[in-house]
């Protein structure tokens, strides 16, 4: 099938047609850089339509070895993009850093001196050059029918009457605040209005429940608590003001904390019980104040290093983490990857659709594109409502030509069906983006075949909440793809693939993936708890920074993501990634999803335990199991089969989408009652689902 597959893509990649659609009239030099032709891949023809920054893997090559060997030269030649106050040093290095954890502590400083702000760049910068009337932010709401446009002129003058609002209630540089919102324009604008203050946002995912939010609110103690009264995800109703009332409850009962004031947008679209929850002196309609604010707003001018947000991880492996970013280097750095890696260019539609409360909402959402004065979609709801075609029905309504979503998102519309797709032309597409776990072949190959016609390159970016930006991923039409892998690191990213002993491994090997230098993304600490940081990423590997995922290379230099080490599992001294075995499940026709965890074996050391979900027709029986465990053997070896599979109707995920193997490990090993921190499970109702079932 797969041969089937590759000439159709390569049919259309005769040298004569690829020069022709070669920007620069080269024939194609793509595959000539593949050294194993016998692996998996794919070229996508460029079309002239696109002026490409990047082209080859060649030019990749000589820019990548400037990021490293003149990192000064480099970052800055791209930093003098943006509008800076006064400039930064020059004179000295531009990233001190210090690395190694035996000379603590650990440190990085990017633009020292350099004075910005990441809210005038976004904004009043691209206002000023004329493009004030540019469409900034296109909304559709959770129903259909709901939808606004709104300029760069209207989100600056928008952002400044929530700054001057904010500035109102004292609110001053380094403050917190708290942002509990769904996905509306008043949530990226709200960020953006502390960032022009210089407060320090904290945005929490607002499917986070009271007891959630209570301990991110204690966490930081902000002044200013911004919300919503109630909103729809699908048909569901959210009483967001009824959760904060609790959580704030919570507070005051915990560490006797209550912020100033608590800054409530009432949705005309939604009604809600305000009048049993509004708290007097505390609570303000933003309806009754934001309108009355002056549109223009003073700006903070902000040291390189100050902090300009924190944020929570997903917590797949533990207690999420409060990363810090800071103003110079995440600005430099979230806006140079949207850049070259969405290959971004004036007339583009981007849509990512992740949530603000998540890191990539916060780069791929609000702070990257808009940057780059982007034009970007913001979608309140889920994907599948009211059918599973919203999000083909949203490509075509706004036209996008960048679409950037999540693997498990993929999958759900998978496994509803092609017809929900092909309802929808989706032709304004050129490119397909996947983020936030490893993206398994079969699902690849269905977002490239069905969603993007084979036209479109998928850029497969592998990065964390604490590097801010990616890190790993294919350049669009630059290297040929391989399902699976994110290809080759970003500009200035050192990869290093370690072996136990914190040894660097070369050439194509496995290992633990570091990170040998800074880069201007990385966090800078965790909030108020520095500590941890450095035990974090800086403590298992001297001298590099850890990332906690294992790694392979192969003989074309490619990265590919295996999964957390934490997850590794050894059967009889094998080494296996759950990603490995997960992604042969996977293929099985009947699977919509799958986990694996290992459990102790008295012969084998670990034996492996599968939690399956399978596809709406498809029944468990003996039969199928016995197919499933006949691909692994098939595909990877008898040691890998699973010993046991448990058919389940859901696998518990963070709510960012994630799989939480930790719980699931849990599970298979008869630990009920300590299934540790449930604080980011997405749906506790999955748990008792599968704890009602037998493997
Ligand atoms: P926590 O750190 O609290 O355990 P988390 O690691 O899930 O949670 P995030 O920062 O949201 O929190 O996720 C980063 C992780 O997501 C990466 O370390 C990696 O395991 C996974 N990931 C992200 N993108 C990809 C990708 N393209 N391919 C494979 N894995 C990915
Ligand atoms: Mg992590």
């Amino acid at each position: 099938k797969l041969e089937t597959r590759l000439k159709i893509i390569f049919s259309h990649l005769n040298a004569a047609s690829f020069s022709s659609l070669s920007p620069f009239g080269a024939p194609c030099s793509q595959t000539s850089t593949l050294q194993h032709k016998d692996d998996d891949y794919v070229v996508i023809p460029r079309n002239l339509k696109y002026s490409l920054r990047v082209t080859s893997r060649e030019q990749y090559a000589s820019m990548y070895m400037d990021s490293i060997r003149e990192p000064d030269m480099f970052w800055n030649k791209l930093a003098k993009d943006f509008f800076w106050k006064k400039e930064y040093a020059t004179s000295q290095p531009l990233c001190k850093f210090n690395f190694d954890a035996r000379k603590s502590p650990i440190f990085v400083e990017w633009f020292r001196g350099g004075y910005t702000n990441v809210c005038y760049n976004a904004l009043d910068r691209h206002v000023i050059a004329g493009r004030g009337g540019q469409p900034a932010l296109l909304w559709e709401g959770n129903d259909l029918g709901q939808d606004s446009c709104s300029t760069y002129q209207d989100l600056l003058n928008y952002t400044c009457q929530i700054s001057n609002f904010l500035l109102s209630k004292n609110v001053v540089k380094g403050d917190r605040v708290c942002i509990y919102m769904p996905m509306i324009p008043e949530l990226p604008c709200g960020m953006l209005a502390c960032a022009r203050i210089g407060a320090i946002h904290s945005v929490v995912f607002a499917g986070f429940s009271a007891e959630a939010l209570a301990g991110r609110i204690l966490d930081c103690c902000p002044k200013v608590v911004i919300t919503c009264s109630a909103f729809k995800r699908g048909n569901k109703l959210v009483d967001l003001m009824g959760i904060v009332d609790t959580a704030l409850q919570l507070c005051l009962e915990r560490e006797n904390f209550s912020p100033e004031t608590c800054l409530i947008y009432e949705n005309p679209r939604v009604a809600s019980n305000k009048d049993t929850l509004w708290k007097e002196g505390r609570d303000l309609r933003w309806q009754d104040v934001i309108p009355c604010m002056d549109k223009k707003a003073p700006v903070e001018w902000m040291e390189a290093e100050d902090p300009l947000f924190m944020l929570y991880t997903s917590g797949s492996t533990g207690k999420p983490k409060g990363v810090v970013h800071t103003v110079g280097g995440y600005m430099v750095y979230s806006a140079v990857t949207f850049k070259y890696i969405f290959d971004h260019q004036p007339g583009d539609v981007f849509w990512c659709t992740a949530d603000c409360g998540w890191i990539t909402g916060h780069t791929y959402v609000t702070y990257g594109p808009l940057l780059n004065c982007a034009t970007c979609v913001i979608y309140e709801g889920i994907p599948t409502w009211p059918d599973a075609g919203r999000y083909w029905q949203i490509i075509d309504k706004f036209n996008v030509t960048a679409f950037h979503t999540a693997p498990t998102a993929i999958r759900t519309l998978e496994s509803s069906g092609d017809e929900f797709v092909k309802k929808h032309s989706r032709k304004s597409l050129k490119l397909l983006g996947s983020v936030g776990e490893p993206i398994n072949p079969k699902a690849w190959w269905w977002y490239f075949e069905v969603v993007g016609e084979k036209r479109c390159p998928i850029v497969d970016t592998w990065w964390q909440t604490e590097t801010g930006a990616t890190m790993i991923s294919p350049l669009p039409w630059a290297w040929p793809l391989k399902p699976g892998s994110a290809t080759l690191p970003f500009f200035g990213v050192q990869l290093a693939l370690v072996d136990e002993n914190g040894n660097e491994k070369h050439g194509p090997c496995e290992g633990f993936l570091c990170i040998k230098g800074p880069w201007p993304g990385i966090a800078r600490t965790l909030y108020q708890n520095h500590e941890r940081y450095e035990e974090s990423y800086f403590k298992t590997f001297y001298g590099y920074y850890t990332t906690g995922d294992g790694c392979r290379r192969d003989d074309d230099g490619y990265y590919w993501i295996t999964g957390r080490i934490d997850d590794v599992i050894n059967v009889s001294g094998h080494r296996i990634s759950t990603g490995e075995v997960e992604s042969v499940l996977n293929a099985h026709p009947a699977c919509a999803e799958a986990a694996v965890v290992g459990i102790p074996h008295k012969v084998k050391g670990q034996g492996i335990y599968a939690f399956v979900v399978l596809m709406k027709e498809a029944s468990a029986s003996e039969e199928l199991r016995i197919s499933f465990l006949q691909s692994v053997r098939k595909e990877i070896g008898s040691f890998a089969a699973p010993e046991i599979i448990h058919w389940v109707t859901g696998l518990p995920k963070t709510r960012s989408g994630k799989v939480m193997r930790r719980i699931l490990r849990k599970i298979a090993c008869g630990e009920f009652d300590n299934l540790g921190d449930l604080s980011s499970l997405a749906d506790p109702s999955v748990i008792d689902d599968i704890l009602n079932t037998k493997p």
